[in-house]
C-alpha cells in the first residue's frame, strides 16, 4: 500500500522514466481556483522535451508490448489499488487546482480507477477471429495488436478521469505514453505518472509533459512514431488536430464539445426530472461536456417544472470546494466566467426572464450564481454554443415532433436526455435524437461499462466499453496458405 497521507503535487515532468523541469528551466503558476492564490508550479516544457518523451514512449514500447499479458492486467490491478488507497490526497489535490467540490473529486477519482479496473479485465478479451476462407486450403486470421505510442491531450474539466480513460486501455493492450494534461490543472495528470512509477510500470511506458501546448501537441502531431493521437477538449482543437494529423495518418480519437438538450414531456415524473436536470446542469459548475445545455420542458408541465427547479437552484450552495456542503466551486477561470455573463445579457435581451441568479457571486473571484433563465428560445446563443457554465436556460415546447426538430438543431452531438414514462416514445426518441449517448430518465449516465462519445462534431472514437480498448489496437489480416 502507498502512502495515502502525503502530497501528490510533483512540479516536474516525468520523461523516460526521469522527473525533470523544462530545458529552459522555465515554469508556470498553477493556482487555488477557489482563492486565486499560488500553490505551485510546473514545467514550461515545449518541443524538445517532447521529442525526448516521445523517444522514451518509443523505446519502451516493443519490451512494453510484449509483456506477458497477466503482467500488463496486475499492473493495471495495482494502479487501481494505488488510486483507491490515495483517493482523498488525490482528489483534495484535484479540487484545489480545478474547483470542484470535494465530493465530486473523490467521484472522479473513483471513477478513474472503475476505468483501470475495467480495461484490466477488458484485455483479456481483446479477441480476434478466424474466418470461413472461401476457397480451401486456406486459413483466414484477424488478429489485434496495440498500435504503438500514443498521444494523449486532456482538457482541467476532469483532469484526473478524462486521462484514465486513455491511460487505462493503451496500457491495457502494450501502448506507451506521451500525455499532456490542461495547464490549468497539471497535478492531477502529473499524479498519473508518479503512480505509474510507483507501482512498477517500467521507465518510458508512462511519460506525462507540461507547458505550451502548440509546442507539445505540435511535436507528437508531426512524429511518424506517434501512431494514436486521442484528444479531449474544444471541437475547434480537436479539428485542428485531425487536420494536423493526415501528415503522419495517424488514428485519432476525439472527445469534444456538446450542447446537450434535455427534454421534459408532461407525462414526466417531475420531480425526477427535476433531480435528473439538476445533476446534469449544475455537476462541476456546469463545466462538463454532458451538461444540459438547453432545457425543453412540454407546455403542460413547464410552469410546476420551473418552480422547482428555482427552488432546487437556490439550495444550492457556492463556495471553496473543501467546505462542508459546498455543491458549486468556482469557474475555472475570468473568460469562463464572462463566457456566462455573455450568454445572460444575450438571452435578457432577446426576452428571457432571469427566474433566479443571474450575475457574479457575492464571494468574488470567478464565483458565479447557479442561474435558471426562462422564456429561452432558439435564436438566443446558448441554443447553439456550449454554455460551459451555471446556467440553466428553460424552453418551451408543444409537441413531441417540435422537441426533437429543436434537439437535433446543433452541430453537436454528445449526450441528450429525455424524462417520459411513455416507452414508445423513449423508443422514437432514441431513434430520432441525434446523439451518441442518450439517457431516459437518467441525468447521469457516465460509467465504465458503456461507450462514452459523440456523434457529428462532437468527436470520433469512443472511450469506456469494449469500444474504448479497440480505440487502441490495430487489426490485422494474415492469409495462411499452402500448409
Ligand atoms: P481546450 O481549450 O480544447 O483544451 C483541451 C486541451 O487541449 C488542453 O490540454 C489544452 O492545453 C490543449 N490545447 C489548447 N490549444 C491547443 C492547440 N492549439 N493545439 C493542441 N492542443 C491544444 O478545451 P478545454 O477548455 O480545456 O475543455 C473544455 C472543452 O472540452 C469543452 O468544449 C468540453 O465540452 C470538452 N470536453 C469534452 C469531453 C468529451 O468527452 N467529449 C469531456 C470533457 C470536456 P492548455 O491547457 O495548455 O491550453
Amino acid at each position: 500500500m502507498l502512502d495515502a497521507t502525503r502530497s501528490w503535487m510533483r512540479e516536474a515532468n516525468l520523461i523516460g522514466g526521469d522527473w525533470v523541469g523544462a530545458d529552459s528551466g522555465d515554469t508556470i503558476d498553477v493556482t487555488n481556483k477557489a482563492t486565486g492564490e499560488v500553490i505551485g508550479t510546473v514545467p514550461a516544457a515545449g518541443t524538445a522535451e517532447t521529442e525526448r518523451a516521445i523517444a522514451a514512449a518509443a523505446a519502451a514500447f516493443p519490451a512494453f508490448r510484449d509483456m506477458p499479458l497477466m503482467e500488463r492486467c496486475g499492473l493495471l490491478w495495482k494502479l487501481h489499488d494505488a488510486l483507491m488507497d490515495n483517493q482523498k490526497a488525490l482528489a483534495e489535490l484535484l479540487t484545489v487546482e480545478m474547483g470542484k467540490p470535494l465530493a465530486e473529486a473523490m467521484g472522479e477519482i473513483a471513477i478513474g480507477a472503475q476505468y483501470v479496473r475495467w480495461f484490466a479485465e477488458e484485455a483479456r478479451r481483446a479477441k480476434g477471429e478466424i474466418v470461413p476462407a472461401g476457397v480451401n486450403g486456406r486459413r483466414i486470421l484477424v488478429t489485434k495488436h496495440a498500435v504503438g505510442v500514443v498521444g494523449m491531450i486532456t482538457p482541467w474539466n476532469f483532469p484526473s478521469s478524462m486521462l484514465a480513460r486513455k491511460i487505462a486501455p493503451a496500457l491495457a493492450v502494450g501502448c506507451t505514453v506521451v500525455a499532456k494534461p490542461a495547464t490549468a490543472t497539471p497535478y492531477s495528470g502529473i499524479a498519473w505518472g508518479a503512480l505509474c512509477e510507483e507501482v512498477g510500470y517500467p521507465k518510458g511506458v508512462v511519460n506525462v509533459v507540461t507547458g505550451s501546448a502548440r509546442e507539445i501537441a505540435g511535436a507528437l502531431m508531426a512524429d511518424p512514431r506517434v501512431r494514436k493521437i486521442t484528444f479531449t477538449g474544444s471541437t475547434e482543437v480537436g479539428k485542428e488536430l485531425i487536420r494536423q494529423s493526415a501528415d503522419t495518418v495517424k488514428k485519432v480519437s476525439m472527445e469534444l464539445g456538446g450542447n446537450a438538450p434535455f427534454l421534459v414531456f408532461d407525462d414526466a415524473d417531475l420531480d425526477a426530472a427535476v433531480d435528473g436536470a439538476m445533476v446534469s446542469k449544475f455537476r462541476n459548475s456546469g463545466q462538463t461536456c454532458v451538461c444540459a445545455n438547453r432545457i425543453y420542458v412540454q407546455a403542460g408541465i413547464h410552469d410546476a417544472f420551473v418552480a422547482k427547479l428555482k427552488a432546487a437552484v437556490e439550495a444550492l450552495k457556492v463556495g471553496d470546494g473543501r467546505e462542508d456542503g459546498v455543491t458549486q466551486g468556482p469557474m475555472i477561470d475570468a473568460d469562463a466566467v464572462e463566457k456566462v455573463e455573455a450568454f445572460v445579457a444575450d438571452a435578457k435581451a432577446k426576452g428571457a426572464e432571469v427566474v433566479t441568479g443571474g450575475g457574479r457571486h457575492a464571494k468574488g473571484g470567478t464565483f458565479f450564481e447557479p442561474t435558471v433563465v426562462t422564456g429561452a428560445t432558439q435564436a438566443m446563443d446558448f441554443a447553439t454554443e456550449e454554455i460551459f457554465g451555471p446556467l440553466a436556460p428553460v424552453f418551451r415546447f408543444e409537441t413531441e415532433a417540435e422537441a426533437i426538430e429543436m434537439a437535433n438543431a446543433t452541430v453537436y452531438g454528445l449526450a441528450c436526455y429525455a424524462y417520459t414514462k411513455d416507452l414508445g416514445r423513449a423508443f422514437r426518441l432514441n431513434e430520432g435524437l441525434a446523439y451518441g449517448m442518450i439517457g431516459i430518465n437518467s441525468g447521469l449516465i457516465t460509467t465504465v461499462e458503456a461507450p462514452f462519445g459523440g456523434v457529428k462534431e462532437s468527436g470520433l472514437g469512443k472511450e469506456g466499453g469494449s469500444q474504448g480498448l479497440e480505440d487502441y489496437l490495430e487489426t490485422k489480416y494474415v492469409c495462411v496458405d499452402g500448409i
